[in-house]
């Protein structure tokens, strides 16, 4: 039997309640199955503890995580706290720091989940998205401040071993699935220096894989294409701000943002990869009981992929299945369960597997 280090960082709002689901689900199964072990280590790192502390990530907290296989992330994001400092204090310094750089978000209509789309079954989706620099490498600046003259720059950075490597590794993930395509989106019509670096890179690194098929879309024609012939799109390969957006959209197309799930990749392995739901810390439902743990259990199964435990994370997908379809919605969804009452089923549903 296989152990696995698991640092947990559940962070802000309702983060904490979905990753105590989620726990407790990866519980149920390792001993269920019998077939792994987590061992977790719990930290407290969240905007809570930034206002008593004055830092997210104290010191030496990054070397501590780097001893992990994995690290199971909830949300980050207060009131309190303006986003760009909760944001940039704690998920992204992991990011960054890890070499994360790839941003893997499955999207598909769930048995029993409504998409707002008549065609909605179609979807089924990977978004993928640069997850290491572009228009969130932190570089711009603000000068000349209160003045008519105030000027403020966002400076999007791209690198051709950064575009090179998400290439790569979207035409490999495309390669894996039963339709082998593999959509480019970026903005090279408006934007004529890094977004056509992406374009150009892309269609060298397509040489390397004849046997997927490509195509090309400029980012909001994508919008539209995602709501008006879902079946054309398999796998998306987009920037960092470009993803974002759209893997928001394909959540919300799929039924609710409260069952998109994420996997920021190191895919070299050279540091942790770590996995939480595409949502945020939501302040509207905290402490309700009512937060839809579902992306927090899909991304618990892709978690699992990850370490090697394929098996355990079948097992979990069909029971996330298994209790969508039997109707335990939470009112994202337009049910009126609880977080307790998903987590239970799909823990039920997990004892019920052969
Ligand atoms: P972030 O800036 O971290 O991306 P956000 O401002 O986009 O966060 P979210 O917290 O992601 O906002 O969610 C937007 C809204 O979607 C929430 O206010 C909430 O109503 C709903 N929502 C998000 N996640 C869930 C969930 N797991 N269950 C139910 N509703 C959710
Ligand atoms: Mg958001």
């Amino acid at each position: 039997m296989r152990t696995h280090k698991i640092a947990v960082i559940p962070g802000d709002g309702i983060g904490t309640e979905v990753l105590a689901a989620g726990l407790e689900a990866l519980e149920a199964l390792a001993s269920h199955t019998g077939s792994f072990k987590l061992v977790t280590e719990h930290f407290p790192w969240s905007s809570d503890y930034y206002l008593k502390h004055g830092h997210y990530i104290p010191e030496g907290g990054l070397a501590k995580l780097k001893t992990f296989d994995a690290i199971f992330f909830g949300a980050v994001g207060s009131q309190q706290v303006p986003d760009h400092v909760s944001l940039w204090g704690l998920r992204l310094p992991i990011c960054q720091g890890f070499d994360q750089y790839a941003n893997v978000r499955p999207a598909r209509v769930l048995p029993g989940v409504k998409s707002p789309l008549v065609n909605g079954k179609e979807i089924d989706w990977v978004v993928i998205r640069e997850n290491s620099e572009g228009e969130y490498a932190g570089m711009g600046g603000r000068s000349h401040r209160g003045l008519p003259i105030e000027v403020g720059t966002e400076v999007a950075v791209f690198t051709r071993t950064g575009v090179e490597r998400i290439h790569r590794f979207a035409f490999e993930l495309a390669r894996k699935r039963p339709r082998k395509h593999l959509t480019l989106v970026t903005k090279s019509n408006a934007q004529r220096f890094g977004m056509v670096l992406w374009d150009e890179v892309f269609f060298e690194v397509a040489k390397d894989y004849p046997d997927v098929k490509t195509d090309r879309e400029l980012v909001d024609a994508m919008t539209t294409r995602m709501v008006l012939k879902p079946a054309s799109i398999d796998v998306m390969v987009a920037t960092n701000l470009h993803a974002d957006i759209l893997s928001d959209l394909a959540a919300a197309l799929s039924g609710s943002l409260g069952i998109a799930p994420t996997a920021n990749l190191n895919p070299e392995r050279t540091f942790p990869s770590m996995f939480e739901p595409i949502h945020g810390s939501a302040f509207d439902i905290t402490g309700k009981g009512i937060a839809n743990p579902t992306a927090t259990f899909w991304t618990a199964a892709m978690m699992l992929e990850h370490l090697g435990e394929e098996s355990a994370a079948k097992t979990l997908m069909a029971a996330i299945e298994k209790a969508t379809a039997s109707g335990v919605h939470t009112p994202d969804l337009g049910g009126k369960a609880r977080t307790a009452d998903v987590t239970q089923a799909v823990c039920d549903a997990i004892r019920a597997t052969a």
